[in-house]
């Protein structure tokens, strides 16, 4: 494959498919920057279902969606002049400014001429004869192509539990995740929240302050903190922007791809009243995160995650004045082992006369009516429905675009009792076939616009060597995936994540096989040992010519 004119948004076609090197699916942060990174070199064609970029920050526009590390971080590194002229109005910023952030980038870097929008891939199939994929979408695009790069994106497809009677429901209904561009009014309306997840502990404050009345409907709690944002200090910024070459480096080296100015020790070295004031700190601090890297062992032993979970709970139980309504939000589960959300006001909000929350633990909804929703002792009439119940983590964004591999098997039969990859990258039987922050990779344990950057470098680095020495194929096999799993579940148990039943395990979602999708041996350590797989020749993948 040499260098060739580059394909610019495919026809739609009936007829014969319109071939490229390269198909992107996805035009959020990681497919933008693939197509970045591979468009001089190849003809690329990049597929996005939305009508825009920004993926997860297009997509998630409902009310108070906002980051939840800092924008300094969570943001391109690739380009110095990009990271030195964008200026962030805020540490933490709201979704319509990451969108923004999002457009900037596609225009300064002309990528929108190689991006199909509202074309959703629906089938994905490889040809073993031509060792080429054929891609299709919705609109019935036909693309074949040497290689797929799928940066799907981890929380992408949705998940709303199956309730009898949804459909009967007179309302208006919303899940956080495909919330309307146009603004949804909820002044005087009965609002039903369901979740606390970080998108409904983000929603609801919002949501409280114009509804009549906010019921927020809570299966389990959620660990809060509060955001601290505020409009991005010059001075901060400044040093920053000084010294970004440096501190990118520390965040492709550290273990969660982000910039830290300490070294966190473990919870035993210090007295109780040193453990308090770190943690006080840390409470009033910049990241959802900054409790538990209070500790380097807060997630390995359970009497440092103790500590910090009960220092969470306190606080709970002095914002919230109706003791009871504190306790029911006081999670009692390892601290971290589901994620931890940031939010403005959450707790706070507890205490307003139109808010009520209500325990769904013990008094389940059993179903959707024409005027609400029933639990299995009340009914609560409503006149909005938000779904803040999450996704079908990690896997759903794969598994929905009907992917058949060699001999025709589908990656939903493949994957039928739990995700298996090699690296969080590669299927074994479905060569060629690239994911960025697949289900065995880092992934959402680490800042993900820089994890993936460094993935897609990664990728683009085995792509080109296969072009210059002259490979067609390339795949990985069942005992490297096996291989990968221990990994990935030795990883696991050294942690207290397994404690608790959550969406990185498949648990949120009814009938999901139960297998650990994230990596969480280290976003630095997975990358040497990507890069060291490279080096030694690809150690667990079979290239053929
Ligand atoms: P989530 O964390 O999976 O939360 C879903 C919520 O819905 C949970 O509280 C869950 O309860 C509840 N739920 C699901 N099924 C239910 C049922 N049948 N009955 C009652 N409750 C039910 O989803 P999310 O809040 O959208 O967040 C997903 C992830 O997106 C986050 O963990 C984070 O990684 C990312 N995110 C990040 C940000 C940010 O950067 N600020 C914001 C939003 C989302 P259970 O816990 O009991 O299952």
């Amino acid at each position: 494959m040499t260098t060739v004119a580059t394909v610019r948004k495919p026809a739609i076609s009936e007829g014969p498919a319109e071939t490229a090197d390269i198909v992107i699916i996805g035009a959020g942060f990681s497919g933008m920057y693939a197509l970045h990174r591979l468009h001089n070199d190849y003809r690329v064609v990049c597929f996005e279902a939305g009508d825009g970029v920004g993926g997860t920050w297009y997509w998630n526009r409902y009310p108070g969606a906002r980051v939840d590390v800092e924008s300094m971080q969570y943001s391109y590194g690739f380009d110095d002049d990009l990271q030195q002229e964008w200026k962030w109005p805020e540490l933490f910023s709201a979704q319509p400014e990451l969108e923004a952030y999002a457009n900037h980038v596609a225009d300064r870097f002309d990528l929108r001429q190689y991006i199909q929008f509202s074309a959703r891939v629906n089938r994905l199939r490889f040809d073993e004869d031509t060792n080429r994929w054929h891609v299709h979408t919705e609109r019935g695009h036909h693309v074949t192509c040497k290689y797929v790069v799928a940066a799907t994106g981890s929380l992408d497809a949705t998940n709303i539990p199956n309730w009898p009677g949804l459909e009967s429901f007179k309302g208006q209904t919303y899940h956080t995740s495909k919330w309307p561009k146009e603004r949804v009014d909820v002044t005087g309306k009965r609002v039903g929240l369901i979740g606390t997840g970080s998108s409904g502990v983000q929603a609801a404050p919002v949501l409280a302050e114009t509804a009549d009345h906010l019921y927020v409907f809570q299966r389990t709690p959620a660990y809060s903190m509060p955001s601290g944002n505020r409009p991005l200090e010059p001075d901060y910024e400044r040093e920053w922007k000084d010294n970004y070459a440096a501190r990118r480096a520390v965040m492709y080296q550290s273990p969660s791809a982000v910039f830290l100015d300490w070294k966190a020790r473990p919870a035993a070295d210090y007295t109780p009243e040193e453990q308090n004031r770190i943690l006080e700190e840390a409470w009033k601090s910049r990241s959802a995160f900054q409790l538990l890297i209070s500790f380097s062992d807060s997630l390995t032993n359970r009497k440092s995650n103790d500590l910090i979970a009960e220092f969470a709970r306190q606080k709970i139980r002095q914002i919230v004045k109706d003791p009871s309504v504190a306790e029911l939000l006081c999670p009692n589960y390892p601290i971290g082992t589901k994620r931890p959300c940031l939010d403005c006001g959450y707790y706070e909000m507890f205490n307003r006369d139109n808010v009520t929350l209500v325990d769904v633990r013990t008094d389940p909804i059993v179903g959707i009516t024409p005027t609400g929703l029933r639990t299995t002792s009340a009914s609560y009439d409503l006149d909005i429905i938000v779904f803040a119940t999450g996704f079908d983590a990690m896997t759903g964004s794969m598994t929905r675009m009907n992917v058949t591999g060699v001999a025709g098997i589908d990656l939903r039969d493949r994957w039928h009792a739990g995700p298996t990859t090699y690296l969080g990258t590669f299927i074994a039987g479905f060569p060629n076939l690239f994911m960025v922050h697949g289900p065995g990779s880092p992934s959402v344990l680490a800042q993900m616009i820089s994890g993936g950057e460094w993935q897609v470098n990664w990728i683009a680095g085995v792509i080109d060597e296969m072009e210059r020495e002259g490979f067609e194929r390339i795949d990985t096999n069942l005992e490297s995936e096996e291989r990968w799993s221990a990994e990935v579940n030795t990883a696991a148990d050294a942690t207290l994540y397994r404690s608790t039943d959550s969406w990185y395990v498949g648990a949120n979602v009814a009938g999901k096989p139960r297998a650990f999708m994230v990596y969480t041996g280290g976003f630095d350590k997975f990358c040497r040992i990507c890069t060291e797989v490279q080096r030694s020749g690809y150690r667990g993948l079979d290239r053929t010519k």
